[in-house]
């Protein structure tokens, strides 16, 4: 079997069924690391949040951050995960250089969360995969290698940073259920605003598990374990490589060695790291100097009433209140801004799917054409929900056509300006003038009577060109309706 070619993936595996799980890490956003009061923020001088604690000093005592255990919680509660009566921290040990302490304090025994499970839309319907765990760890620092030809350095600012990972079933079937997964997963944690999810900065990192087995059997076969993707297409591509690749390997004869891979984005394969660790390699033992997790239940029943509407939810009362398609009701829920942005203009201007059409068009555009989409919050959309209401208005009242609306628009991005303010400025009122449409139209029709006989002949095409030539002749601003009305009299009367 082959590679695919860029950008078209097959999915077709033939006799071969991939099974995938993937192991996801999110970075809260909390303003402190961890367990220390370091802040978290991203892009300070090397070293600059770091202490004692998060430095790996000896004597220090960790204290757990009350808002990173919340914002896990909230996540547990939102993807239906139990929280049982206690979870323990762990220490992970192993030895590297961005890791002072010799060993990461993690949860592995006893996690925060358990079951629960995140919604996919797949082709054959709504998918359920189940969450085998959710738990929570502190980020290690980063090594720099590049920096000189005879020594590394060690930057801690992320060195204790805040973690929850999220582990799901050998239950996915496909690179593109995997990528689904991962759109749904950042969606609920977007909506919750605990992590922003973004995987081109590392925020939210996949590590991907891939076996494949032959259809109709039951036992899984030896897995391998993918990083290194940092994107939904990168995901796709490096999972789709990896099942082909073992599809060959058993094909040939071979078996697969359960090995860590690194996708490479830039040769489109994976290519092996380090043979499989394994838990015991990492003498995983209680934390010591912290207590184990009692989880208080009033808290728990308080977080759960504070969930917000989550997005597989507010997709459906899209559906059902706004009457809009699943597709518009999909995108637009994809982000809370975006839908909260679209409810605020459906308040004030109900016609949800004209809204629907232009947010998900020339709105979104010029989010992307800005890179706005790359906030978590995109706080300076390019038209006010409340100015694109009153222009989808001016529309429905048919004071400006469609067409002018496009130039309204794209005037209110130049200036800000309210769209009445600017159809006022610029004279771009809707003609309904009948009388003037009939004149413009009889203007037209005598300055081309070759093309009238040949219509009336039977060249019917030609009604657009006539249409054409009379919406020039008004500067778009003649009403297409009775522009068609009055032209179809004309030239059949
Ligand atoms: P580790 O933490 O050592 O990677 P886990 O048992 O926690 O091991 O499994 C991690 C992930 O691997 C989970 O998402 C799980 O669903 C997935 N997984 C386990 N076995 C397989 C398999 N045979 N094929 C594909 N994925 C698997
Ligand atoms: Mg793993
Ligand atoms: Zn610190």
């Amino acid at each position: 079997m082959s590679s695919p070619k860029e950008d078209t993936i097959a999915f077709d595996y033939g006799v071969w069924e991939p099974v995938i799980g993937l192991e996801v890490h999110a970075q809260l956003l909390t303003e402190s690391k961890l367990f220390c009061g370091c802040s978290a923020s991203f892009g300070a001088e090397a070293n600059a949040h770091t202490c004692p604690v998060c430095m790996g000093m000896p004597g220090v005592l960790p204290v757990l951050n009350r808002h990173a255990l919340e914002y896990a919680m909230r996540t547990a509660l939102a993807t239906g995960c139990t929280i049982p009566p206690r979870a323990r921290w762990a220490r992970k040990n192993y030895f590297y250089p961005d890791l002072p302490k010799g060993y990461q304090i993690s949860m592995y025994e006893e996690p925060l969360a358990v079951g629960g499970g995140v919604d996919i839309e797949t082709p054959s319907g709504r998918k359920r995969i189940t969450l085998t765990r959710i738990h929570m760890e502190e980020d290690a620092g980063k090594s720099i290698h590049d920096a000189h030809d005879d020594h590394s350095l060690v930057d801690l600012n992320r060195a204790g940073v805040p973690l929850m990972e999220i582990v799901s079933e050998p239950e996915i079937g496909s690179p593109l259920e995997a990528s689904a997964y991962l759109r749904a997963l950042r969606a609920v944690l977007q909506f919750l605003a605990v992590c922003d999810g973004n995987m081109e900065e590392g925020s939210m990192r996949c590590d991907a598990n891939v076996s494949v087995r032959r259809r109709g059997t039951e036992k899984l076969g030896t897995r391998t374990e993918i990083k290194n993707m940092n994107s939904f297409r990168n995901v796709e591509h490096a999972i789709d490589y990896e099942i082909r690749r073992q599809i060959d390997v058993i094909e040939a004869g071979g078996t697969i060695v359960q090995e860590t891979r690194l996708w490479d984005a830039d040769r489109g394969l994976t290519a092996s790291m380090r043979s499989k660790e394994h838990a015991h390699d990492y003498r995983y033992f209680p934390e010591p100097d912290l207590p184990p997790l009692v989880v208080d239940r009033a808290w728990v029943e308080e977080l759960r009433r504070g969930l917000p509407e989550l997005p597989r939810r507010r997709c459906e009362r899209f559906v059902a209140e706004y009457q809009l398609p699943q597709y518009d009701a999909e995108v637009l829920t994809a982000r809370r801004d975006l839908a909260d942005y679209f409810e605020a203009a459906v308040a004030l201007h109900q016609n949800a799917k004209a809204i629907s059409n232009w947010v998900m068009g020339d709105i979104l555009r010029l989010v992307r054409e800005r890179r706005l989409d790359d906030a978590l919050v995109i706080t300076e959309w390019p038209v006010r929900a409340e100015s694109l209401a009153a222009m989808i208005a001016l529309i429905d009242d048919e004071t400006i056509s469609g067409k002018i609306a496009k130039t309204v628009f794209e005037e209110m991005v130049a200036t800000g300006d309210e769209p009445a303010a600017i159809v006022r400025r610029k004279g771009l009122e809707q003609v309904t003038d009948t009388n003037a449409i009939a004149a413009a139209i009889d203007d037209v029709l005598a300055s081309h009577p070759d093309k009238v006989a040949e219509f009336r002949a039977g060249k019917d095409k030609l009604l657009g060109f006539f249409v054409g030539q009379i919406m020039k002749a008004t500067g778009g601003k003649a009403n297409p309706q009775s522009v068609n009305e009055i032209l179809r009299g004309r030239l059949t009367g």
